[in-house]
C-alpha cells in the first residue's frame, strides 16, 4: 500500500449511514517510510457518530473513554505542519487499559466474590484491552478530523481477544457461552441491588440489557439468573466494616477504590484527614454538567452527628437537580487543606478535558473560606441562602407554638435580611425584633446563641455576595434531604461515627440512586423512577400548579392562597408572598423545606408590580448597573469592553434558547459527545415552564416519611 505523506491527498470520507464504523472507511497509511499509521479523514461534526459506531461494533460490543486530551487556541501556532492538532483526543476502549485480569493487578470485581466457591469468575471490567485511537480535529481546517488508528483489534497486550463474545479465554465455566456482561449493566444490576428492588425485576433488566448483544437464550438467561442472585448475595453479605479499627478500615477502602478517590490525606501530626471520593461516573457528570456552568456546595452536612462532616461538591444536570459529582470527608476546612483537594478536583477534571472550567461556584456558608475557590476556579462565588432559610424556619416552627407568630417572625427576619441591600442599619432592626417578640424565649435564646455571634459575617457576606435563585436553592435542597433520608433513616444509626460507614453508604446507595435516576431519564425507561427522578425538586413540582390555583390577597400583599391540585377542599395559605421569606402552613414546609406552594407563589408575585423582586434578580441588576455607570473615554477599551459585553449576551442568549426549548435536540447535537448509550440521548432535557407532564405525577411527599416496605412495594412495579 502507497504512503500517504499529506493530510491534502487524502480524501474526507462521509458513509451515508447515521452512525458508522471503523469497517465502513477506507484507511490509508499515512506518515514516513519508517513510521505509518492508518489514517482516515472525515468532517469533525461526524466523530460523534463514527464514535457511537465503533462502540456497537457486534464483534466486540464496548464503550471508548477518553484517556488523554489536549487543546489549542486558534491563532497560537505560527508555523505548524498539516497535520498538527487544535482538538487532540485519545480514545480508549474500556476494557482497557489496565489490566486487572489473569497476571494482571487486583480484580477490582474481588470484593463482590469473597464468598464464591468458583475462584474463576469473569472479571467485570479490566481487560487490559489495548484498543485505541486519536481523533485530530485539525489545526488548519477545523472542520475536519483525522482519526488515527494505533490499535484496531480488542486484544491485550498478549495478542488475545479479551472481550466481547469472541473471546474463547474468558475464565471460568459456562464464560465462553455467556455474552459479555458491559459496564453499563452491570452498574445497573448493582444499582437496583444496591436500591432494594426485587431480584426478580433486576433480573428482568439484566437480561433485556444482555439481548441488546446476543439473540435470547434459554441457557444465557439460567446464567445470568445465577449472576444476578450470586451478586445480591455478595452486595449482601458486603459490610462496610472491612476491619474493626475504623482508621485501618478506611485505609483498606481507600486501597481498594484508587479509581474513585480523587484526593486523600490520613492523620497525622501535622495534617488533618481528608477524604475526597469522586467516581468515575462521578467524573464524567462533573466534567459534562459543570463546563461552563455552576457547581454547588453542601457544606458541613452532620456537623453534630457525623465522625466527620460531609462537604458534597454538586452540578446541576439536564432537569437543573442537583448531583452529586464529589463528596469531600473532613473536619478541617482551612485554607490550606482546602485548596489541595480543590486543586485536586480540578487537575482531575483537566486531565481528561483540558480547558474545563466553571462559570460560578455556589456557597452556603458564610463561614467558608473563599479565597482558595477563588484562586483555583478563577470563577465568581455566589450565595444561597437555603441554608439560613431552612434553619430559621425549623426552628420557629419548632420553638414557637402560635402559627401567627411563627409567620411574623419569619417575615420579620426576612425583612432584616433583604434590609442588608437597602442600606438600613442591621443591628437596630435586629434590637426592634428581639423587643417585638420577646415573649418568645426559647426561639430568642436559639437565636441568641446560634446567630447572634456569627450574625455580622453572614450579613457581610451576604452583602458582598451575589445571591443564588430559588431554583438552585431549592435544588440543593433537595440533595440534603435525599442524603439525611439516606444517612439517617438507618438501621446503623450506632456507625454514624464510623467514616467506613459513612464511604460505604454514599457509594453504594447513594452513589447507585443518582445514577439510577439519571439512567432511567436519559433512557427512558423505569418510568417510575424517572417521574419521581423528575419530581423531586420543589421547583419542578411548582410548576405542575397552574396559575389558577393561586389567588393572592391584592390590598395589602399580605398572603396568597393556592388550592391543592390533590384535594379541591384544601387550600394552602403563603404568608409574605414574593419574599423567599415566604411562610406556608404546608406539612413539607412546617419541616423547613422550601415548598411548592412559596415557589408557585413567587413565580406568580414576579411578574406583578408591587411585590418585590427576588434576590438572586436584584444581585444581577446591581451587577449590570455597575457594569453600565464604569467610566469609559472613547478609546480602544471601550470598543474592548463591548466586544466583551456583546459575547456576554450572546451566551446568555444561547442559555435562554436552551431553557426555553421543549426539545434541546438541535442544542444536543452541537455539544460534545456524552458517555450514554445512543439509545439513552436526552431528548427532554433542560426544564422549561412548558414541559409536558401529565398533572399528578408530581409528588410532594417527603422521602423522610416515605416508609421503606413502601419503597419495597413501589420497587416491585417496576418495569
Ligand atoms: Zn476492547
Ligand atoms: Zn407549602
Amino acid at each position: 500500500m502507497d504512503i500517504v505523506e499529506s493530510v491534502f491527498s487524502l480524501p474526507v470520507q462521509d458513509p451515508p449511514e447515521e452512525d458508522f464504523c471503523s469497517a465502513d472507511l477506507t484507511w490509508t497509511k499515512f506518515g514516513t517510510a519508517e513510521h505509518q499509521d492508518d489514517v482516515a479523514l472525515i468532517p469533525y461534526d461526524r466523530v460523534d457518530a463514527f464514535i457511537i459506531g465503533e462502540c456497537s461494533i457486534v464483534e466486540c460490543p464496548t464503550r471508548f473513554h477518553i484517556e488523554r486530551g489536549r487543546k489549542r487556541t486558534m491563532g497560537s501556532l505560527k508555523e505548524y505542519k498539516d497535520d498538527e492538532y487544535l482538538e487532540y483526543r485519545q480514545y480508549w476502549c474500556s476494557f482497557g487499559p489496565e489490566n486487572y485480569g489473569e497476571g494482571g493487578g487486583i480484580l477490582p470485581s474481588r470484593r463482590y466474590r469473597l464468598n464464591t466457591r468458583n475462584r474463576a469468575a469473569r472479571p467485570q471490567s479490566m481487560r487490559g484491552c489495548i484498543c485505541h485511537f486519536v481523533v485530530k480535529r485539525l489545526y488548519a481546517r477545523p472542520s475536519l478530523a483525522l482519526i488515527i488508528y494505533n490499535e484496531r483489534r480488542h486484544v491485550n497486550k498478549s495478542g488475545f481477544v479479551c472481550h466481547g463474545p469472541l473471546d474463547r479465554d474468558a475464565i471460568g465455566p459456562g464464560a465462553k457461552k455467556i455474552p459479555y456482561i458491559c459496564n453499563e449493566i452491570q452498574q445497573q444490576t448493582m444499582s437496583m441491588i444496591y436500591l432494594g428492588i426485587p431480584e426478580e425485576n433486576i433480573l428482568e433488566k439484566h437480561i433485556e440489557g444482555i439481548q441488546r448483544y446476543c439473540a435470547p437464550d434459554a441457557k444465557v438467561n439460567s446464567l445470568a439468573s445465577q449472576y444476578v442472585h450470586k451478586l445480591g448475595m455478595i452486595v449482601k453479605r458486603s459490610t462496610h466494616e472491612l476491619d474493626l479499627d475504623d482508621q485501618a478500615s478506611i485505609r483498606m477502602w481507600v486501597e481498594r477504590n484508587r479509581k474513585s478517590i480523587f484526593f486523600y490525606q490520613d492523620t497525622s501530626e501535622t495534617d488533618p484527614f481528608i477524604l475526597g471520593i469522586q467516581t468515575e461516573w462521578q467524573l464524567q457528570q462533573m466534567i459534562r454538567f459543570g463546563h461552563c456552568s455552576l457547581i454547588a456546595a453542601d457544606s458541613t452536612f452532620g456537623i453534630k452527628r457525623l465522625k466527620y462532616p460531609l462537604f458534597t461538591l454538586l452540578v446541576f444536570d439536564s432537569r437543573q437537580h442537583a448531583l452529586p459529582v464529589a463528596w469531600v470527608v473532613t473536619r478541617s476546612f482551612a485554607k490550606p487543606d482546602m485548596s489541595k483537594w480543590l486543586k485536586a478536583l480540578l487537575d482531575r477534571a483537566r486531565s481528561i478535558e483540558p480547558g474545563w472550567k466553571i462559570s460560578g461556584f455556589l456557597i452556603d456558608d458564610a463561614a467558608a473560606e473563599i479565597d482558595p475557590i477563588r484562586d483555583i476556579f478563577c470563577c465568581p462565588v455566589l450565595f444561597s441562602l437555603w441554608r439560613v432559610r431552612r434553619s430559621w424556619l425549623r426552628n420557629i416552627v419548632k420553638k414557637c407554638s402560635n402559627i401567627e407568630v411563627q409567620r411574623e417572625i419569619f417575615k420579620r427576619l426576612g425583612k432584616i435580611v433583604c434590609s442588608i441591600w437597602d442600606g438600613v442599619n442591621t443591628s437596630f432592626a435586629l434590637e426592634e425584633f428581639v423587643l417585638d417578640f420577646v415573649d418568645q424565649t426559647a426561639f430568642l435564646e436559639y437565636f441568641r446563641t446560634s446567630w447572634v455571634p456569627k450574625l455580622e459575617m453572614w450579613i457581610s457576606t451576604i452583602r458582598s455576595l451575589p445571591v443564588a435563585s430559588q431554583e438552585a436553592s431549592g435544588a440543593i435542597e433537595a440533595y440534603h434531604v435525599k442524603l439525611k433520608a439516606k444517612l439517617f433513616d438507618d438501621s446503623h444509626l450506632g456507625a454514624l461515627q464510623r467514616v467506613d460507614w459513612l464511604v460505604h453508604k454514599l457509594t453504594t446507595e447513594l452513589h447507585s440512586s443518582y445514577w439510577l435516576d439519571r439512567y432511567a431519564d436519559e433512557s427512558d425507561s423505569f418510568q417510575n423512577v424517572k417521574e419521581e427522578y423528575i419530581a423531586s425538586t420543589s421547583w419542578h413540582r411548582a410548576l405542575q400548579i397552574p396559575d389558577s390555583a393561586v389567588t393572592l390577597d391584592d390590598k395589602d400583599h399580605l398572603f396568597a392562597k393556592v388550592l391543592s391540585q390533590k384535594d379541591s377542599s384544601l387550600t394552602h395559605l403563603v404568608w409574605n408572598p414574593g419574599s423567599e421569606f415566604a411562610f406556608c402552613d404546608c406539612s413539607w414546609s412546617m419541616q423547613g423545606n422550601l415548598c411548592k406552594h412559596v415557589i408557585k407563589v413567587n413565580m406568580i408575585c414576579r411578574n406583578i408590580q408591587g411585590y418585590q423582586l427576588s434576590k438572586s434578580f436584584l444581585s444581577f441588576k446591581e451587577i449590570l448597573m455597575n457594569l453600565w455607570k464604569k467610566p469609559m473615554d472613547d478609546s480602544v477599551e471601550l470598543d474592548q469592553a463591548n466586544a466583551w459585553t456583546h459575547q456576554m449576551l450572546d451566551q446568555m442568549q444561547k442559555l435562554v434558547e436552551l431553557n426555553t426549548s421543549t426539545h434541546i435536540g438541535t442544542v444536543v447535537d452541537k455539544m460534545p459527545l456524552k458517555w450514554v448509550s445512543k439509545k439513552g440521548r436526552t431528548s427532554v432535557g433542560k426544564p422549561s415552564s412548558t414541559l409536558a407532564l401529565p398533572h399528578g405525577c408530581a409528588k410532594g411527599k417527603s422521602p423522610v416519611a416515605r416508609k421503606k416496605n413502601r419503597k419495597r412495594k413501589r420497587l416491585s412495579r417496576l418495569r
